[in-house]
C-alpha cells in the first residue's frame, strides 16, 4: 500500500537524520523497485504526497532511495528490522496494524519501539473498536518495557508488566486475524491441555505482542499453517523485545529462542510461542506431548 512504502521511506529518512551510516543499516520489508515503474507513477506520486507531508524539502529519488535504503541482509553485527505496516490486512480492514522497528546486534534484539495506530491504551476498551490516539510501545536490553499512551512521545511513560500465570483464571490467548496465518485448531488442543480456555483475542500485528506484554493477555500463539513458511524477522524483532523486557518468554514451537543470526528469515525456528513465565514451558511440554507442529 502507499502507507507501507511511505512509512518506510520516513523512518528511514529519519533514522539516517540522526545516526551514522554505519548503525543505518535497515533491514525493511519492501524495496522501490516496482514503484520505480512508469505503470506505478500514480502510486509513487501519492507515497510522495504523503512523505512531502512530513518532510516538505525530500525529491522523490530521495525518497526511492529511503526506501531502497532499507536493503540490508541482516549479515552485519548491528542493525534495524522494520516493518514499515505490519499487519498490512488489519490495516486495510481499519482494525489493529503496527509500524515496527527492532534492533538487533549480534544476534541478540537489543531494542524495539512499536506504533499501534488504532489500538487504546485504555484495556476495557473493546478490542475490535478503533481507537483514534494509539498507543506506542518501546523497550531495550535491560531496560522495560514501557506506554506511551495516545502515541506522544513527550508524555510520561508507564512501565508495563506481564501478568503472573494464574491457573484459576480462564486463559486467554492472541491469535492472528487471518485465518491462514496460524493453525487455530492446534492453540485450541494446547489450550485445553494446559488450563481453562478463555475467549481467544485475534487481532492483525505485533499488537498480539503489545497485549502480552501490558498483561491483558496471558499468551501469544503463531503456529504454523505449513511446512514451508519461514517467519521473517521485521514481523518479530520489536515485538519480541517488548514481551520479553515485560517479563514474558518468547521462543518457537519446540522452545528454542527466535534466532536473529540468519539475515532476513527466522531459518531455524518454526511458529511462535509467546507466554508468560510459568505458562510458556507448560505450552512447549504440551506441543511435545500433542506432536503438534
Ligand atoms: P499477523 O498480522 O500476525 O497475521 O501477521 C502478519 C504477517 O504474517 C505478515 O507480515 C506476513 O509476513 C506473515 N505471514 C504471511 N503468510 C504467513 C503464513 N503462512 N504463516 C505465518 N505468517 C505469515
Ligand atoms: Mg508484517
Amino acid at each position: 500500500t502507499v502507507a507501507d512504502y511511505a512509512v518506510q521511506a520516513i523512518i528511514s529518512l529519519s533514522l539516517a537524520d540522526s545516526l551514522d551510516a554505519s548503525d543505518c543499516l535497515i533491514v525493511g520489508e519492501e524495496d522501490a523497485q516496482a514503484l520505480r515503474s512508469e505503470d506505478q507513477a500514480p502510486i509513487r506520486q501519492a507515497v510522495f504526497e504523503t512523505v512531502r507531508a512530513w518532510r516538505p524539502s525530500v525529491t522523490e529519488e530521495e525518497m526511492l532511495d529511503a526506501i531502497d535504503h532499507c536493503d540490508h541482509d541482516g549479515s552485519s553485527d548491528g542493525y534495524w528490522a522494520l516493518d514499515p505496516i505490519d499487519g498490512t490486512k488489519g490495516f486495510l480492514r481499519g482494525q489493529h496494524y503496527a509500524i515496527a522497528l527492532g534492533r538487533i546486534e549480534n544476534g541478540n534484539v537489543v531494542a524495539g519501539v512499536m506504533g499501534c495506530p488504532n489500538l487504546s491504551s485504555d484495556q476495557a476498551f473493546p478490542l475490535n473498536k478503533q481507537d483514534v490516539t494509539g498507543v506506542v510501545y518501546a523497550a531495550s536490553s535491560g531496560a522495560g518495557a514501557w506506554e506511551f499512551a495516545d502515541c506522544d512521545p513527550t508524555t510520561s511513560p508507564m512501565r508495563i508488566m506481564a501478568q503472573q500465570y494464574d491457573s484459576n483464571r480462564p486463559l486467554r490467548f492472541c491469535e492472528s486475524a487471518e485465518k491462514g496465518h496460524s493453525a487455530r485448531g492446534d492453540s485450541e488442543r494446547i489450550i485445553e491441555s494446559v488450563g481453562t480456555p478463555g475467549e481467544p483475542a485475534r487481532l492483525d500485528s505485533q499488537c498480539k505482542y503489545a497485549l502480552v506484554a501490558r498483561g491483558q493477555a496471558d499468551g501469544y500463539l503463531r503456529l504454523p499453517t505449513s511446512k514451508t513458511y519461514v517467519e521473517k524477522i521485521w514481523d518479530h524483532a520489536a515485538g519480541m523485545c517488548i514481551a520479553t523486557e515485560a517479563g514474558a518468554i518468547v521462543s518457537d514451537v519446540a522452545g528454542n529462542p527466535l534466532d536473529f543470526t540468519h539475515g532476513s528469515r527466522l531459518e531455524q525456528n518454526r511458529g511462535v510461542i509467546c507466554a508468560t513465565d510459568g505458562l510458556h514451558q507448560q505450552i512447549i511440554e504440551v506441543i511435545s506431548e500433542l506432536a503438534i507442529a
